[in-house]
């Protein structure tokens, strides 16, 4: 008989013993003498999940007096290991293995051999089944293999029968125990706890037994249909972007997404009874148990990418599409992903989402800028965090440290909700000073104002108190759309964010795509051969010669600010033409709409991002054409340094606060003093308190910062004396000191100032 064939005939009996009106613990009976009967073993049991002990429900072969007598600890025994590891043991001397334990109760030391797999729901689990044998010898793979399939429809049966209630499960922290801490990236700051989520949920197998062979085959065909013509189309998606290590991903997807081997197996699980669900389920276990044999790091790396393939694949055959923001979040949340596009973020209820868990993304990452302006904490590169927890799973998001807890314990938990308390109590300090405007002790009124990109964010000017926003992202726009938005549209969204700050002013920055921002619509030609993206065509550079898109923007950017003022800053502007050749193009357009006798802004004024180096070199050249200047830190520092802001491994290798970008900044502010141009500063580093500190002692007046940092500025603002902060910095640039950073902060310390 073949192996599909004896699977297939364990799977009518078991289909009947199913179907039959039995009771529970009836068909439990049945059960093990089927199992034991058709791998010729003298014992055959069933243990289950009661009140957190694996209990003896029903067996074959072992005292009947033991029954619902016997329990075990999860982890004890050959029996509680099996449950603890969520793994399958067969042995030919059970007693050789070191957790195996001996109950008397049982009469079980005639059997030699021991071979036992794990009953699995919602990747927990709530049982085992186990096999024993007189004779020592191993069991042989099909006889595994039928243990497992069995495993399966028996979770179906204990499901359905409530033999094991939801509770239980909720209890069980089985597929990966106890406390784990993981570390990351820090991409966005804060705390949080929730909930595990996966942002692509996995499916619960519901039926296991086919009706018929022939539909669930047609099932499985179409589904792999399906799920190929989605891997070809991924190359352009949000999801999967367009760089180097993305497209390897992709690469691996294709090639397991065609194996033959892999769509052959689950057929023949499927010929053995199974429906496609768990045929596609069934194969996977059995690649996860050899993967695990096989402990080489590149081959699990690889397991990752399959078995998110196989979650796809089950996800469309069940017809269970959507991503857990369609399904809705229940309570609060962190989401897990393995990564994100800006728009699949905005679709999450973001009362509910409190923290972002990645296991790629980057600092640049659009989704990490987007949550940033959500006051939603990010950690990102965590290395396989979907394999180490499981949806429900408490979870911990400390930010600042960049570390993940899963599953705290209670003095962990305790800890972290008492510093949560505390930054929170913070955060209610801060928001009292929505009103309070920002003078520093020596009267100083510094601009605050906020970096915004999405039409919600313009809600945050009056919970925030900011001054206005000092950097409007107006690429945004285009990464959260799935095609270049029409004219019409931009100047709609400028309409829009102007009436919502009322009389609060609004730099837009032109767009800033191209480079790591890439979009498929625009820059899919230029960018997948661009070796550097972030020095390379991109912002004006791209938006100066890309026909069209320069000019549109402008006219929606003045059609949408008619009769208001209009503030237009350019980005990544390298030499002073480049000014000149962008104002020129607003210029034409006015000129146009003018003729055409449309409705015009009231004023316009025009302003540069410096954030290319060289510019600073010619400033003073560019300067009297300039109504303000934004230093944009953030490429700044990459371009001065010539580190890469979007890699990891260089993400804390130099610090905003060396003499290099202080003093770099100093001479921006010199170069700027006495003139009438305003000069500020709107990188991620104005919005960190130390940092701040330090720019006021630069001299800068005026920041624009992520909404969420607004109110701790104004109240660092209002305990520093800028006098005195400008003559320490005065000291340090002359003479920079070891550690700058520690230096500012034995200053601030000595006056009270809370910097971190
Ligand atoms: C910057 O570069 O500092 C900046 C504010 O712009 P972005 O982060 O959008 O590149
Ligand atoms: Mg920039």
């Amino acid at each position: 008989m073949t192996a599909a064939a004896s699977a297939r005939q364990i799977l009518t009996s078991l289909h009947e013993i199913m179907a039959s009106r039995t009771h529970a613990q009836a068909k439990l009976n049945q059960v093990v003498e089927t199992i034991g009967e058709s791998l010729n073993s003298e014992v055959c049991s069933i243990y289950l999940l009661r009140e957190g002990m694996l209990e003896l429900f029903a067996t074959r072969g072992l005292n009947q007096a033991a029954v619902h007598v016997t329990r075990l600890g999860v982890g004890e025994g050959l029996t509680g290991t099996i449950a603890r590891n969520i793994e399958t043991l067969n042995l030919a001397e059970a007693a050789t293995h070191p957790e195996f334990q001996y109950r008397s109760e049982t009469g079980e030391e005639k059997f030699h051999s021991f071979a036992g797999v794990p009953i699995v729901r919602r990747e927990r689990s709530i049982g085992v089944l186990t096999v024993q044998h007189v004779e020592p010898r191993k069991y042989e793979e099909v006889e595994i293999e039928a243990l497992q399939t069995t495993a399966m429809v028996l979770a179906e049966l204990i499901n359905n029968a409530g033999l094991v209630d939801a509770e239980e499960l909720d209890r069980l922290p089985e597929a990966h125990s106890g406390q784990e801490v993981i570390t990351g990236l820090k991409l966005v700051k804060g705390l949080a706890i929730g909930k595990a989520v996966f942002h692509q949920p996995r499916v619960t197998i519901e039926q296991t037994v086919a009706e018929d062979i022939e539909a669930e085959r047609q099932r499985v065909y179409l589904a792999f249909d399906r799920m190929r013509e989605q891997i070809d189309n991924m190359a352009s998606q949000a999801e999967f972007g367009v760089d180097g290590e993305h497209a390897q991903v992709l690469e691996t997807y294709k090639m397991f997404a065609y194996d033959e081997g892999w769509s052959r197996r689950i057929n023949e699980a499927i010929d053995s009874g199974l429906t496609a669900e768990a045929a596609i389920e069934r194969v996977q276990q059995r690649t996860r148990m050899r993967m695990r044999e096989i402990q080489d790091p590149l081959l699990q790396d690889r397991m990752h990418d399959l078995e998110d393939l196989a979650n796809r694949l089950i996800r469309i055959v069940s017809g269970q599409l959507g991503t857990a923001a369609q399904k809705g979040l229940a309570e609060d949340s962190i989401l897990v992903a393995k990564n994100l596009g800006p728009a699949e973020l905005l679709e999450y209820d973001k009362r509910r989402l409190k923290g972002v868990v990645l296991e790629q993304g980057s600092l640049t990452a659009h989704v990490v800028i987007v949550a940033r302006a959500m006051g939603i904490p990010v950690i990102g590169r965590v290395a396989n965090v979907r394999g180490k927890l499981r949806e429900g799973d408490e979870v911990l998001v400390d930010g600042d440290a960049g570390k993940v807890t899963v599953r705290p314990s209670h003095g962990v938990l305790n800890a972290f909700e008492a510093r949560f308390a505390r930054s929170r109590e913070k955060k209610a300090a801060y928001a009292k000073l929505r009103d309070v405007e920002p003078f520093t002790r020596d009267g100083e009124r510094i601009v605050v104002m906020m970096n915004a990109g999405l039409r919600d964010d313009v809600g945050m000017l009056a919970m925030t108190g900011a001054d206005g926003i000092g950097l409007y992202r107006t690429e945004f726009q285009f990464l959260v759309s799935a095609a270049l938005p029409q004219r019409e549209r931009q100047a709609r969204l400028y309409r829009d964010v102007l009436d919502a700050a009322k009389d609060k002013p609004v730099i837009f920055r032109t767009v800033d795509i191209g480079g790591d921002k890439s979009l498929p619509y625009i820059t899919s030609e230029v960018s997948k051969e661009d070796e550097n993206p972030a020095m390379g065509w991109r912002a004006l550079r791209l938006a100066l010669e890309r026909e069209g898109l320069m000019k549109s923007q402008a006219r929606a950017l003045l059609e949408g600010a008619a009769g208001r003022e209009l503030n237009v800053m350019f980005p990544m502007v390298s030499e002073p033409w480049e000014f000149d050749a962008a104002k020129e193009v607003f210029d034409n357009q006015l000129a146009y709409l003018k003729g055409q006798k449309h409705k015009l802004p009231s004023s316009i004024n025009y302003g540069v991002m410096l954030e290319v180096p060289s510019l600073a070199e010619t400033l003073d050249l560019l300067l009297p054409r300039l109504s303000f200047v934004s230093i944009g830190t953030n490429d700044l520092t990459q371009f001065l340094f010539a580190a890469d802001r979007a890699n990891p491994v260089l993400a804390e290798r130099y610090d905003w606060l060396s003499p290099a970008i202080l003093r770099f900044l100093r001479r921006v502010v010199l170069s700027c003093t006495g003139r009438t141009v305003k000069l500020g500063v709107c990188g991620e580093m104005g919005g960190r308190r130390l940092e701040a500190l330090a720019l006021l002692g630069l001299g800068i007046r005026r920041l624009s910062i992520t909404p969420a940092a607004v109110g701790q500025i104004k109240e660092l603002v209002r305990r520093v004396d800028t006098r005195e902060i400008g003559q320490a910095m005065q000291g340090w640039l002359a003479n920079p000191p070891q550690d700058m950073r520690a230096e500012l902060q034995a200053w601030a310390a000595a006056r009270d100032i809370e910097v971190e």
